[in-house]
């Protein structure tokens, strides 16, 4: 497979600042990874995000074959080799997100299969559709039943989320007040779920926003040609592996060294055995960006910030 990429009517070369949402959503497509942005209205964090077709490789011809058919059977036509990237409204419908009707349509999450579903401010969808993400996000596919008929349709598809910290928007952020009442906090990340947040591997939030260097798109590029050929030679992207032993098989490449730092980190926090899983996916994968056969103490280390939660313990 030839890793090629194709350019958009966006630019994120001319977005200022916001290295870290550039750099986290670059490792994201990197690993087909689930991303969670979390910042303050007005942030840019949705301008960013929307330049993500940007970065992502065209797809292979045999995936352009899926999504070709996909596309016709949902009425519509997917002339070019872009990954494709959906962006329902905040108003769709569970037959909309996840398909059916008379006909039994695709929904958004298989004109999403095998590129990017972005749910922008995402706590505004209803819960129900975000409830029902956690499966296809497990198994892949969606399974379709009406008047005794059952379909089956593919959708792999990698979640981006981007939503304000709480309903005002100030929490958690410098010098500004949060006057959310502690309740419509919880309601508000109620909302997602834990079981859907732990699908997420990958957390940005604006208060991290500085710490990294500007990356162009062409040295991000770069970056993300090299990890999609060492996951293809491995034979399956870090963010869709659901087998054990592959899994296993990743986290061996852990160092003796970065397994110790992620030791003293399992200890402090209460983390679930699938967000420790999260992490180890998103540090393979930058390990992957570089071409390194081993998860260093480097690929730990920005692993384990992409999982900043400071502005988040309400989770
Ligand atoms: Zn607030």
């Amino acid at each position: 497979m030839k890793i090629e990429f194709s350019e958009i009517d966006r630019d994120l070369d001319k977005i200022e600042g916001m290295n870290g949402l550039k750099y986290a959503m670059a490792v994201a497509v990197a690993g087909r990874l689930n991303l969670l942005a979390v910042g303050k209205p007005g942030c840019g964090k949705t301008l960013v995000l929307q330049c993500m077709p940007q970065l992502l490789p065209n797809l292979s011809d045999e995936e352009k074959v899926t999504t070709d058919r996909l596309y016709s059977l949902a009425g519509m036509n997917y002339k070019d080799n872009h990954r494709p990237f959906r962006m329902p409204h905040q108003t769709c419908t569970i037959e909309g997100a996840c398909g059916g009707g008379a006909n039994c349509h695709p929904g958004e999450i298989s004109l999403a299969h095998n590129g990017v579903l972005f749910l922008d401010e995402a706590a505004e969808f209803r819960s129900s559709v975000l409830q029902m993400l956690r499966v296809p996000l497990e198994t892949h596919q969606i399974t379709l039943s009406r008047a005794g008929r059952t379909t089956v349709y593919p959708a792999r598809f990698q979640l981006v989320m981007a939503t304000n910290p709480c309903p005002c928007g100030n929490y958690g952020v410098k010098d500004r007040i949060c006057l959310c009442s502690a309740r419509s906090l919880e309601q508000y990340w109620n909302k997602f779920s834990a079981p859907l947040l732990d699908r997420v591997h990958i957390m940005w939030n604006n208060e991290d926003a500085d710490f990294y260097p500007n990356l162009t798109v062409k040295e991000l590029r770069g970056l993300i040609k090299t990890a999609y050929e060492m996951q293809i030679e491995r034979g399956e992207f870090n963010g869709n592996l659901t087998d054990p032993s592959k899994y296993e098989k990743i986290a061996s490449t852990l160092s003796e060294s970065a397994k110790k730092i992620l030791d003293v980190e399992i200890n402090h926090n209460n983390w679930s055995s699938r967000r420790i899983q999260n992490i180890v996916k998103t540090a393979r994968t930058i390990a992957d960006m570089h071409g390194w056969s081993e998860i260093n103490d480097f690929a730990i280390n920005d692993a384990l910030n992409l999982r900043t939660e400071s502005a988040l313990d309400v989770l």
